[in-house]
């Protein structure tokens, strides 16, 4: 049996961690013992000394007054050291988040004006896409009276019909497995529906959504 755990050890879980927290803010389903299993496998640890660090990581989470996931109760049995430890890797991949983002924005001078393509080459790409019940997609629509469900403005812009030009976003997408019905369907502006899809804070504007909209159910 190894007592010491090792920052890679610790980094891992955290990583899991934060895996599943992301999954539980989105409403993905998940399963813990699946992410017990693969760690113990990886470390040559048991299941079980896994699911305790990540309650661990819990009280961790507590003490820097941010939410932990539901099912792993904080648990107080760590040692200090490596509860700094556990607080130093979650603050450093959490800056890294940051900082990638960051650095994204920035202007940068060493970069060269490409030429680019002047007539790029076409290509088929075999792509999948879901039926999806243009009932509900009307139904939507109409429920949002050319407001954005998420920001609660105006559509931006009128469609060639004289519409206000919303867009439908499933909250839990049918590649996950969610439904196409009124319940998992919302109507919104394109700029919130980008943010929905990529930005940083996804997670949270999904939460607000739910909570806002009596008619959606958490899939
Ligand atoms: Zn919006
Ligand atoms: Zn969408």
């Amino acid at each position: 049996m190894k007592d010491r755990w090792s920052e890679e050890e610790l980094r891992a879980v955290v990583v899991a961690y934060r895996e599943m927290s992301h999954k539980e803010a989105i409403g993905r389903a998940f399963v813990k013992s699946q992410y017990y299993k693969e760690l113990a496998e990886r470390f040559g640890r048991t299941a079980k000394s896994f699911e305790y660090r990540m309650q661990n990581i819990s009280y961790v989470y507590d003490q820097m007054g941010k939410p932990w996931v539901k099912g792993l109760k904080p648990a107080k049995n760590v040692g200090t050291r490596t509860a700094e430890l556990i607080e130093h890797i979650i603050s450093e991949i959490e800056r890294r988040d940051v900082d990638d983002k960051v650095a994204k924005l920035l202007p940068d001078d060493s970069l060269t004006k490409p030429a680019g393509v002047r007539s790029p080459k076409q290509t088929t790409v075999p792509t999948m896409t879901y039926e999806r019940d243009p009932d509900v997609k009307r139904w939507v629509l109409s429920r949002a009276d050319g407001r954005c469900e998420c920001c609660g403005e105006l559509a931006p812009f009128t469609n060639d019909k004289g519409c206000p030009f919303l867009e439908v976003h499933h909250l839990r997408t049918l590649a996950d497995g969610g439904s196409d019905r009124v319940s998992n369907v919302v109507a919104v502006c394109p700029n919130c529906h980008r943010a929905l899809h990529f930005g940083a804070e996804r997670s949270v504007m999904l939460e607000q959504m739910y909570e806002k909209l009596s008619r959606l159910e958490q899939e």
